[in-house]
């Protein structure tokens, strides 16, 4: 339906079950395989003989993949590599005080990819997540995704990223199992991707265990348009991102009256379809900033003027660029924040895979420096964090 009121809130959120997904995840905690495979006949109807896709599967499966199909992933692996070794940051140093100080940055040991596939099949979010989570060195990536054969663009992808384990189970069980651990499931310390709201709310549950990347689902995209842009264009985009599913939360902000009359008539009934007419464009992105969406698409005459007024998005596309664009082969990574969490943070880079472990050495540190440490210790009430340090440099 197309309402012309916005929420308060997201109209479909993670949050309304989380109680669900807690009895979920106590299950699979508490009897392991046996849960899983339970959970995947009740609500991906198919009996798993092995949870875990052995390497003769994933071969096979890869060896039907379509040449086509094939050249594609390897350009886009390419480019998606690019944008991710660009971020790669040095470890540094340097020195004050007597004291040398430095960030080593080393990768997180195993993470779990989860890769959707209840409506649809997405071997591009394994490239997403499994091409930064390579580049960053992670050694142990594991995947997990709802399929009961493993889709063969999937297998030839996680050939080249050398993952180590395909599961072949999704929802909430998988980022349980993921989190915790089963007979067949290795554990892991950070689950990533994107997924329904079961999915969302189990990797925010398992937050008390492992790491996780943010919250990633259900799709959102809001754009703002002026009478420069071109219609059919703007309703493709609404209509592009409404393909991930009825749950899209999809918006269109608009100063112009002829744009949202024509934008109208081309969207379909069914869908989360909000249009909001505005007076200016200032008032346009102060919603977009107030909604702080996954993907962001500005299509007025200067888009690039308008960039440094946004400061909430996960994505954005500016022009004509098509905010799809970003979903497959521009580089940046279409695994974004949902629900709002773009006011904290952005979409997947090698950062998610990196520690930054900080060290310290110092034979002579400057005197000033130990006797400020030493006061501040003693203020606080830990008089041998004191006495460790003056027992060293006093
Ligand atoms: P999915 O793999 O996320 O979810 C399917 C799983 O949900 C199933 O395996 C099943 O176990 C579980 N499930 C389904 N119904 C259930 C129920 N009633 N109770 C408990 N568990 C249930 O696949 P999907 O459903 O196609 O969703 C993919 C989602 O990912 C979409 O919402 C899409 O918008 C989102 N997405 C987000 C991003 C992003 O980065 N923000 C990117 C791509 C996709």
């Amino acid at each position: 339906m197309i309402e012309y009121i916005l929420p308060k809130d997201r109209p479909i959120s993670f949050i309304s079950v989380l109680d669900k997904v807690r009895d979920i995840i106590a299950k699979v905690k508490e009897e392991g395989d046996k849960a899983i495979i339970d959970y995947t006949a009740k609500f991906d109807n198919y009996l798993l003989s092995d949870i875990k896709a052995n390497q003769d599967e994933i071969k096979s499966q890869a060896s039907l993949l379509d040449d086509n199909v094939r050249n594609a992933i390897d350009i886009i692996y390419d480019q998606l590599t690019d944008f991710h070794k660009s971020m790669m940051p040095p470890n540094s140093g340097g020195g004050k005080n007597g004291i040398e100080f430095g960030v080593v940055w080393k990768p997180i040991e195993k993470v779990g990819i989860y890769v959707p596939g209840g409506i649809k099949t997405y071997p591009s979010t394994l490239l997403m997540a499994g091409i930064p989570a390579k580049i960053a060195g992670v050694k142990e990536i594991y995947v997990a995704t709802p399929k009961e054969k493993v889709d063969p663009a999937i297998a030839y992808i996680s050939i080249r990223l050398n993952i180590r384990g395909i599961y072949k189970i999704g929802g909430a069980q998988a980022i349980a199992a993921l989190a915790y651990g089963t007979e067949s499931v290795k554990k892991v310390d950070k689950i990533v991707g994107p997924g329904n709201i079961y999915v969302q709310a189990a990797k925010y549950l398992v937050s008390e265990n492992v790491g996780i990347d943010g919250i990633e689902g259900p799709t959102e995209l809001v754009v703002i348009a002026d009478d420069s842009a071109n219609p059919e264009n703007v309703a493709l985009d609404l209509l592009a991102q409404g393909e991930h599913g009825k749950t899209s939360f999809l918006v269109l902000i608009s100063t112009s009256e002829f744009l949202v009359n024509r934008i109208k008539s081309m969207l379909p009934n069914e869908g989360n379809f909000y249009i909001i007419k505005v007076n200016n464009i200032d008032e346009a992105i102060q919603i977009a900033n107030d909604i702080a969406p996954e993907h962001l698409s500005i299509a007025t005459s200067s888009p690039l003027q308008l960039l440094s007024k946004i400061s909430n998005a996960g994505a954005i596309t500016l022009g004509n660029t098509p905010p799809a664009l970003i979903d497959y082969c521009a580089g940046p990574d279409h695994i974004l924040p949902t629900n709002g969490w773009a006011r904290f943070k952005g979409g997947i880079t090698v950062f998610d895979f990196l520690k930054p472990l900080s060290y310290v050495i110092s034979e002579k540190p400057e005197k000033n420096l130990i006797k400020a440490a030493m006061i501040l210790a003693n203020y606080e009430g830990f008089n041998f964090h004191s006495k460790s340090i003056g027992a060293r440099y006093e």
